[in-house]
C-alpha cells in the first residue's frame, strides 16, 4: 500500500489481511510497538517517530527483514504498510521478493486531497504523539518528498491501482476488494 498519512492504511491494511488470508505488515505499528520499550532501539526510534521523520533504511530493514521472510514462508504472501517509504528501501523490497519467491501483484495507492488528510490526521492526536500541529504538516512533507516517487517507480512497473481514500472506510475497502479479489482468484 502506497499512501500519504491519514489516508487510512492502516485500517484498509488490515481489512486486505484478513479478507485474503495473509499477515498485515505494518512498519507503522511495528516501530511504535518497539519504541514504547526501554531498548537502545526502541529510545532511537522514538526520536524519529516523535518528529514525524523517517527512520533510517538501514534500521528500517534491519527491522522489518525477517518478518516479511516468515510471512511469506507461512503464508506465501503478505500486505505491505507504511513499507516501503524509500527509493533504497523499494529496491530492497524487490530483493527480499526474489530471496522468498514472491513478487508483488499490486500496489493501491489510496489517493485523497491534503485537506481531508490534514481533517483526519487532526481527528487522532489523542493517542498518537507524532500526529499533532507542524508533525502532521511534517509527515505530508515527506511522505511528498521520498514516498510519493514510488508512484512513478511503481507506475513504471504497471503495478499501481488508484483507490479514491475520500470516501467512507467501507466503500474505500469495497473498491479495494473489487480491484483485488480478480488477484486472489488467479493464485
Ligand atoms: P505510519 O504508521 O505508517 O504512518 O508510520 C509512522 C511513523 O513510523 C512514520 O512517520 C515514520 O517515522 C516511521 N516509519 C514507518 N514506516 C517507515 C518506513 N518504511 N521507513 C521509514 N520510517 C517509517
Amino acid at each position: 500500500m502506497l499512501a500519504p498519512p491519514g489516508a487510512g492504511k492502516g485500517t484498509q491494511g488490515e481489512r486486505i489481511a484478513q479478507r485474503y488470508g495473509v499477515p498485515h505488515i505494518s512498519t507503522g505499528d511495528m516501530f511504535r510497538e518497539e519504541a514504547a520499550r526501554q531498548s537502545p532501539t526502541g529510545e532511537r526510534l522514538r526520536g524519529y517517530l516523535n518528529k514525524g521523520d523517517l527512520v533510517p533504511d538501514d534500521l528500517v530493514l534491519e527491522l522489518v527483514h525477517d518478518r516479511i521472510v516468515a510471512a511469506a514462508r507461512e503464508t506465501g504472501g503478505y500486505v505491505l504498510d507504511g513499507f516501503p517509504r524509500t527509493l533504497p528501501q523499494a529496491e530492497a523490497a524487490a530483493e527480499i521478493g526474489k530471496e522468498t519467491g514472491t513478487s508483488p501483484q499490486a500496489v493501491l495507492y489510496l489517493d485523497a486531497p491534503p485537506d481531508v488528510l490534514i481533517r483526519r490526521l487532526g481527528g487522532r492526536g489523542e493517542n498518537r504523539s507524532d500526529d499533532i500541529g507542524d508533525v502532521i504538516r511534517h509527515r505530508i512533507d515527506v511522505y511528498a518528498e521520498y514516498t510519493r516517487p514510488l508512484l512513478d517507480y511503481y507506475q513504471g512497473r504497471g503495478l499501481v491501482i488508484t483507490i479514491d481514500a475520500a470516501q467512507s472506510i467501507d466503500d474505500v475497502s469495497r473498491a479495494i476488494f473489487r480491484a483485488l479479489d480478480g488477484y486472489a482468484a488467479d493464485t
